[in-house]
């Protein structure tokens, strides 16, 4: 039994690293075709963003493990494979549900990090990637990878959720991680200005939170950030995409 579990949670820690690996590396490359020269000279810390978020992988992998074990072995957790155990209009009340919390979690959990001490000690290798790239995806520090990684684990003891939505839960999750901090917006204007942009996060909103530091410290929504008076708007990637220009010429 235990073998099985520690299998369980080193297979979860493969299929982490290798989706980030994966998901990571197909965006930096789009960025090289789209902004060549925007990670120009940022090879040192492209290799400690990917040290640190395979790091990270573990730490997400090995709860992720765990559950999994109990969810196949011992009817652990909410998850649900039978799509009808639930009516229909569940399924996306639940995908919105479990953004939401994790949305939560994360913009106290973050605003906190920002505090003098915590954030020397847990948060300062995040921002040490300036700017940060589509490998910064998962480059945290133990504490905050923890924090981060625990918060879907637990959640499916309480909200019953369809494995496939957890799923849909998990992509929104690696996607959002990946083109937040990769320099660019790839989504489409209406997503990050405007009455729906006004909700949502996307890069151009958390390109101002590695900016500025204090404000933008939401994962999916902006409803905290707005409530509690730390949105400072969306920010824009003109300058950083001059500069690109020219070191991609110069080179
Ligand atoms: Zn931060
Ligand atoms: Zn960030």
């Amino acid at each position: 039994m235990t073998l099985a579990i520690i299998l369980s949670a080193i297979a979860m820690t493969v299929i982490v690293g290798v989706r980030y690996l994966l998901v990571s590396g197909a965006f930096a490359w789009i960025t090289t075709r789209k902004h060549p020269g925007l990670y120009l000279g940022l090879d040192p810390q492209v290799r400690r963003e990917i040290i640190w978020s395979l790091a990270s992988a573990a730490l997400y992998g090995i709860p992720a493990g765990v559950v999994a074990w109990g969810w196949q072995h011992r009817g652990w957790t909410e998850v649900y494979a039978d799509v009808h155990a639930y009516p229909l209009w569940y399924l996306p009340v639940s995908v919105f549900a479990y953004l939401l919390l994790h949305d939560a979690w994360f913009y106290w959990t973050h605003r906190w990090m920002h505090r003098p001490a915590p954030f020397k000690l847990a948060h300062a290798l995040h921002h040490a990637s300036r700017p940060p790239t589509a490998w910064a995806a998962m480059a945290f520090h133990p504490i905050e990878a923890l924090s981060g990684a625990i918060v879907i684990p637990l959640l499916v003891f309480f909200v019953p959720i369809h494995i496939y939505g957890l799923g849909v839960v998990l992509t929104i999750m690696t996607v959002m991680g990946v083109t937040n901090h990769m320099g660019w917006e790839i989504f489409p204007r209406f997503m990050w200005s405007g009455p729906l942009g006004g909700w949502l996060i996307t890069a151009s909103h958390h390109q101002r939170h590695h900016e500025l530091y204090g404000c933008n410290y939401g994962l999916y929504f902006r409803h905290w950030d707005r409530l509690c008076h730390t949105d400072r708007g969306v920010g824009d990637f003109t300058r950083e995409h001059a500069r690109a220009a020219r070191r991609a010429d110069a080179a």
